[in-house]
């Protein structure tokens, strides 16, 4: 029979044995999560195309198990903010985010999305940041697709290492009222 050419993803740090593994419950569902994103691709512009050309057949980024698309923020768990946000956007953005489930990342991809890139303009946010927290920033304009899964595979590593109590924590809670989002 031909050897099999898929890749079998490391378990977490634990004891193995004949039948059983005994490892923390924490790494073992960042893990999980780290490899079944599903992304909400938030794309206005330019950074969009990048966005899918990233999705396409050469880059795949369902090899990283994100494959899902989802336009149901209630469902996805990460949002891709890829392209110029408006001011007058910007609350339909934030309305997005709140509408999404804990535990949800979220990446800014490109120069707009993370600081207004070329467009220093009264109409233009100067950075999604200024109205949800972001978790990974994206630079480039537009960035090409291997830096969307340079920064995707960051988010992984940030769910992978994540503490299934850091969302309970008083400094998330603090963060997310420092953008007066409430989180119950
Ligand atoms: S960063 Fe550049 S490529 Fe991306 S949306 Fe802005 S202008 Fe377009």
């Amino acid at each position: 029979m031909a050897e099999s050419k898929i890749k079998m993803v490391e378990p977490p740090e634990g004891i193995n044995g004949q039948g059983y593994y005994a490892g923390s419950f924490d790494k073992i569902i960042g893990l999980a999560r780290s490899y079944s994103l599903w992304p909400l691709p938030f794309a206005t512009s330019c950074c969009g195309i990048e966005f899918m050309a990233t999705m396409g057949s050469s880059y795949d980024l369902g090899r990283f198990g994100g494959e899902n698309m989802l336009f149901s923020p209630r469902q996805a768990d990460l949002l891709m903010v890829c392209g110029t946000i408006s001011k007058k956007l910007a609350p339909v953005l934030k309305q997005v985010y709140t509408q999404m489930s804990e535990p949800k990342w979220v990446m800014a991809v490109g120069a707009c999305a993370s600081s207004g890139g070329i467009f220093d303009t009264y109409s233009v946010l100067q950075g999604i940041d200024r109205i949800i927290p972001v978790d990974v920033y994206v630079p480039g304009c537009p960035p090409r697709p291997e830096q969307i899964i340079e920064g995707f595979m960051e988010i992984q590593e940030l769910a992978r290492n994540e503490s299934l109590r850091r969302r309970d924590t008083p400094e998330y809670k603090a963060l997310l009222q420092s953008y007066n989002i409430d989180i119950d």
